[in-house]
């Protein structure tokens, strides 16, 4: 007979007994007080960061899943571990979700990031000595679209095509550098281009050289689904987005496409060749998501960010502070502070102190040191979801003025960064957020 006293002695000698009930809070007090800050520190300020959103408390509940504890490498049906089952049908909801959602034939939920999504329509599709034709950093690009600092950068040639002088991608010029250049791929989308692009031009401009046209919508791709903005497809051969901007799901990449070639080499890419087993629990987070996205009260999100981001763009220009493009038909707002005299990165600060956080832009022609620049960079997903709507924006906008005039004017910031960052708590103290994790 076993002895169970003995059997169950061994077994907290090396476990601790808490270790499958204990909860965060309970089992370690040092990062529970971190989240609860960070909790606090969400609550109550303005979140205006672009690449920032609030994911549902059931998105939530999916990245705390146990599917953070599942390895499988492959695809479904095609595991290098056993034990796939649920795994498999997890992946083919995800990929059927996404395919719904950007209205394509196939979808790649693998990638860890937007940039591991990229880099592996990098691997799959482009040699280092062709051209890849990308938006150039200082005009809204993205600096993994071949930028030096980034592994795309030694993945193929970049060649940078710019915006006009009104900050819009200045078509007949990337046509000319395309004959120029016979690019394999154009690549389009990118951190802080505020406007619509056009993909018929884009297209037709991919065909002059048989380019391959790749568009990167990590700031709109939730205005792709909700049905706001342009549709990439059919024009691109290849999509490539983050889930965790105006999508507003878990932090991770998906590839799409309609080819199937394409999606097969993509595959290969992505695992094993640009990173291992997929995160299984932020996979549940995008299915999860995707399938919120997929929901008729999406539609009315995309709308409502839309119609703030617009908004925000007006009252600022109302107030004095130029606007890039003059206006924006995504979540993204560029403020321009060269005719106010100022510098991106203090006003970011300024702002954060006020309640209010952003970050710092490059804008078109800036001469400033890139960690100051002259532009800041809003975005309004994030604040959409908690419920915020025009008039709220209306308000932000006016405190940023107050700020940015204040600034302008010189002298000490403080007393009128603590009267809005008063006003900034009392506004988001209506918007409640994650009210039963409290
Ligand atoms: C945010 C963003 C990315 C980066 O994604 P990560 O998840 O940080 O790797 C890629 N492309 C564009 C256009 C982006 O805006």
């Amino acid at each position: 007979m076993t002895d169970q006293s003995k059997t169950s002695a061994s077994h907290s000698a090396w476990m601790d007994e808490q270790y499958f009930t204990a909860s965060l809070h309970e089992a370690d007090a040092e990062i529970a007080a971190l989240a609860d800050s960070e909790m606090e520190r969400q609550r109550n300020s303005i979140e205006l960061i672009a690449s920032e959103n609030f994911v549902s408390r059931a998105v939530l509940d999916a990245l705390g899943s146990v599917f953070c504890n599942k390895t499988v490498v492959g695809y479904p049906g095609r595991r290098f571990h056993a034990g796939a089952h649920e795994a498999d049908a997890l992946e083919r909801l995800a990929v059927s979700r996404a395919c719904a959602a950007f209205g394509s034939r196939f979808a790649n939920v693998q990638p860890h990031s937007g940039i591991q999504a990229n880099l592996a329509v990098f691997r799959a599709l482009v040699r280092p000595d062709q051209t890849v034709l990308s938006l150039s950093g200082a005009e809204g690009g993205h600096f993994s679209h071949g930028g030096a600092a980034n592994l795309s950068g030694s993945m193929a040639k970049a060649v940078y095509y710019h915006t006009d002088s009104n900050g819009l991608i200045d078509y007949d010029a990337l046509e000319a550098l395309a004959r120029e250049h016979q690019p394999r791929m154009i690549v389009t989308g990118g951190a802080a281009y505020p406007r619509e692009i056009d993909y018929p031009r884009l297209r037709a401009i991919a065909d002059l050289s048989g380019a391959l046209l790749m568009a990167d919508i990590a700031h709109f791709a939730g205005l792709v689904v909700a049905r706001c903005t342009a549709d990439p497809f059919p024009h691109c051969d290849i999509v490539t987005t983050t889930t965790y901007k105006s999508l507003r799901g878990t932090r991770g990449g998906i590839i799409l496409t309609n080819d199937e070639k394409i999606a097969e080499a993509l595959e290969k890419a992505t695992s094993p060749g640009v990173q291992g087993s997929p995160l299984l629990h932020a996979i549940a987070g995008k299915a999860v998501c995707l399938g919120e996205a997929l929901r008729p009260s999406f539609a009315a999100y995309g709308r409502a960010v839309l119609a703030n981001a617009r908004a925000l763009a007006s009252e600022l220009q109302a107030g004095g502070t130029a606007v890039l493009t003059g206006g924006t038909d995504t979540p993204l707002v560029i403020a321009d502070l060269r005719q106010r005299g100022l510098k991106g990165q203090p006003m970011v600060e300024a702002l954060d102190r006020a309640g209010i956080t952003c970050n710092r832009c490059e804008i078109p022609g800036d001469d400033t040191d890139p960690a100051m620049t002259s532009g800041l960079r809003f975005g309004v997903s994030a604040a959409t979801t908690r419920g915020l709507g025009t008039a709220e924006m209306i308000m932000i906008a006016r405190a940023i003025n107050r700020l940015l005039e204040a600034a302008q004017a010189g002298g000490d910031l403080g007393p009128l960064e603590a009267q809005i960052a008063g006003e900034s708590r009392a506004m988001m103290a209506d918007f409640p957020l994650y009210k039963a994790l409290a």
